[in-house]
């Protein structure tokens, strides 16, 4: 049997690039998340997200297709069913980068799941951490600063809260909670 491993964190914790690294373990596999975000210049259908229509996202919701669903910031994310039940049926550690209330609704439904929040070091950090990976319009990184602010009072409801400082830590960190070390 496979195991769910969820990762949250506010935009610009890091949750992408320590769960990129993560992923290079055979024992782990990432979900690809359905989402009607626009894909930023370095993301690929397919690999990053599923990037489909609101109208293509409500049918996923309507057909149940979707082990959670939330929205962030204006648009729809969600992970597919089909691929997570298939994962479980393997023995892997099976990653969900997913947001707050998505990942309370993953721990109704799979109690087992071990929850991880990504704690950026301090705000400031933060604030600088989005300035640098620059792929957000300034607006919308103002409302993403805004909703790390709601999204930090969750961080007790997670099994462990590990502050992202320096990634090589940070990652073995997780390595060592989940075993692969
Ligand atoms: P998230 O997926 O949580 O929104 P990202 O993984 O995209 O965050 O990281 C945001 C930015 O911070 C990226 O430019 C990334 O390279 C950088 N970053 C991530 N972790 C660290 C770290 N430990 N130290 C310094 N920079 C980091
Ligand atoms: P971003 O737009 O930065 O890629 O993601 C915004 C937020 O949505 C992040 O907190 C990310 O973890 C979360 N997210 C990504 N995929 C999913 C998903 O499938 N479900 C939920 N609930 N959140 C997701």
């Amino acid at each position: 049997m496979g195991k769910i491993v969820i990762i949250s964190g506010p935009s610009g914790s890091g949750k992408t690039t320590v769960c990129k690294l993560l992923g290079k373990d055979r024992h782990v596999k990432k979900s690809v998340s359905v989402t009607t975000r626009p894909p930023r210049h370095n993301e690929k259908n397919g690999e990053s997200y599923y990037f489909v229509s609101t109208a293509e996202f409500e049918d996923m919701i309507q057909r149940n297709e979707l082990a959670e669903y939330a929205t962030y910031c204006g648009c729809y994310y969600g992970t597919p069913l089909k691929a997570l039940k298939e994962a479980l049926r393997n023995e892997i550690l099976y990653l969900l980068e997913i947001e707050v209330q998505g990942a309370l609704q993953i721990k109704e439904k799979f109690p087992e799941a071990i929850s991880i929040f990504l704690l950026p070091p301090d705000k400031k950090t933060l604030g600088q951490r989005l300035i640098k990976r620059n792929t957000n319009k300034e607006d919308d990184m103002r409302l993403r600063l805004k909703t790390a602010e709601k999204e930090l009072e969750y961080k007790d409801k997670y099994d462990y809260c590990v502050v992202n400082d320096d990634l090589e830590v940070t990652v073995n960190t997780i390595r060592k909670i989940l075993n692969l070390v």
